[in-house]
């Protein structure tokens, strides 16, 4: 029996008012890659990660993952299909720690009312020791340990990103929304985050669909590059194909010669 692709993006088209944020754009992610999505600004990167998590509406066309049509399903039900994001700006609750931080993420697997966890009430307390754990697992992976009890509030940028990846992990994912994830790091913490998404494939077997422009970091972890530009397709194939194109080339210098002008 042939599996689906774990994402399945089919003839989809986005519209703002008279503006096609997303035209016609098809492709498929396959269980175990690192998909990365290319493009100048305004191409509709975000956009298309906004329609996977059910934010923005298709005008056309259909996202799948793992063969069910997410039409069909709410915010709450792409979760629990095993999709978690992290944002371009970092979304984290500023006046909580980093455990904490980490706990709100296990909400897709809470069975009960979500505040009722962090209350501890007494029924929920089996659950609670499967959360710590999953928790505990993410902190160790990323490294966390000396920040787990620190508030978000005072931590440095790159250590924020790092818990705003951990928190999409704490959900357990099977596909991995990362929306710019080198944006304001050093060259030395997006190396480090290079090796992170690099594990998490090979140990933890997550998908992961990045947005990214650093390609230091797009040719060290990617299996395959979707180049797009306003809205549609340009390019696919390995980072190295992708950079060759001619077509990818100059949608890049466009972007230049906007910026200039
Ligand atoms: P990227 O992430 O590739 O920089 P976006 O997906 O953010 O691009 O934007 C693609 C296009 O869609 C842009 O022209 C942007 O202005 C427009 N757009 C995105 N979101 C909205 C929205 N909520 N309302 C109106 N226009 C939007
Ligand atoms: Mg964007």
């Amino acid at each position: 029996m042939k599996t689906s692709p774990v994402l399945a993006v089919e003839n989809l088209s986005v519209e703002f008012g008279g503006v096609k944020a997303l035209n016609q754009l098809s492709f498929s992610v396959q269980a175990g890659e690192v998909f990365t999505v290319v493009g100048p600004n305004g191409a509709g990167k975000s956009t298309l990660f906004n329609v996977i998590s059910r934010f923005y509406q298709p005008s056309h066309g259909r996202v799948l993952v793992s063969g069910r049509d997410l039409a069909r399903i709410n915010a709450e039900g792409v979760a629990a299909l095993g999709v978690a994001r992290s944002f371009q700006n970092i979304e984290l609750f500023e006046h909580a720690t980093v455990l904490q931080n980490l706990l709100l993420g296990r909400h897709r697997h809470h069975k009960g009312y979500w505040w009722s966890d962090l209350f501890f009430l007494p029924a929920t307390r089996a659950a609670e020791m499967a959360h710590r754990a999953a928790v505990e697992k993410v902190i160790d992976f990323l490294d966390l340990q000396s920040y787990r009890d620190k508030m978000i509030l005072g931590l440095p940028y790159g250590v924020r990103k790092i818990v705003e990846l951990g928190r999409a992990l704490a959900m357990e994912p099977t596909l991995l929304l990362l929306d710019e994830p080198a944006s304001g790091l050093s060259p030395e913490e997006t190396q480090e985050l290079g090796y992170w998404i690099e594990d998490l494939q090979k140990e933890w077997g997550v998908t992961v669909l990045m947005i990214e422009h650093d390609m230091l970091l797009v040719n060290q972890v990617s299996t395959r590059v979707l180049a797009i530009d306003h809205g549609a397709f340009l390019a696919l194939g390995t980072p190295a194909e992708v950079a060759q194109n001619p077509e990818v080339i100059a949608a890049y210098l466009g972007e230049q010669v906007e910026s200039v002008v």
